[in-house]
């Protein structure tokens, strides 16, 4: 498991769903990510459930979730930080004329994400296995996100 997978699956439901943001209408709603690696095929663009429209595969993030793997992927770096820091501490002989003061910022830990376990749960028929999580109050046609097919 990458770093990346370990910051993604923080951020999802109980059902393991993933929200994801339309890049176009800008509706939310959530899908599962793939977990099977041989399932994935060459997915690379989604159709909206809402407005149908297609986008590409990582136009799907809201705000809050690239903020979050962001702050949750810049913790990566931070034992190299310090080790770097020792490294320079250590230069910093008594006598010698130049000082180095090794100065880093942590980034500030990331707030635990909360993903409430909300939107009705639909099943598309020509893609059953790919269930969606949409809003409450959508009484309009769903469109399958595989396919574009609406049901
Ligand atoms: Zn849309
Ligand atoms: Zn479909």
């Amino acid at each position: 498991m990458s770093t990346t997978d370990i910051a993604i699956t923080l951020l999802l439901d109980k059902d393991g769903f993933l929200r994801r943001e339309c890049p176009n209408c800008k509706r939310q709603f959530k899908c599962l990510p793939t977990k099977d690696k041989a399932n994935k095929q060459s997915q690379l663009q989604y159709y909206c459930p809402y407005c149908g429209k297609l986008a590409n595969i990582n136009d799907w993030w809201t705000k809050k979730q690239v903020q979050y793997i962001k702050q949750k992927l810049s913790k990566v770096t931070e034992p190299e930080l310090k080790k770097f820091t020792k490294d320079l501490e250590r230069l910093n002989q008594p006598g010698s004329l130049v000082r180095i003061e090794p100065k880093y910022k942590l980034p500030p830990e990331p707030l635990p994400f909360h993903e409430p376990n909300d939107m009705r749960k639909v099943e598309p028929p020509c893609h059953m296995r790919e269930p969606l999580k949409i809003c409450e109050n959508w009484n309009k046609l769903v469109i399958c996100l595989i396919c574009g097919k609406p049901f």
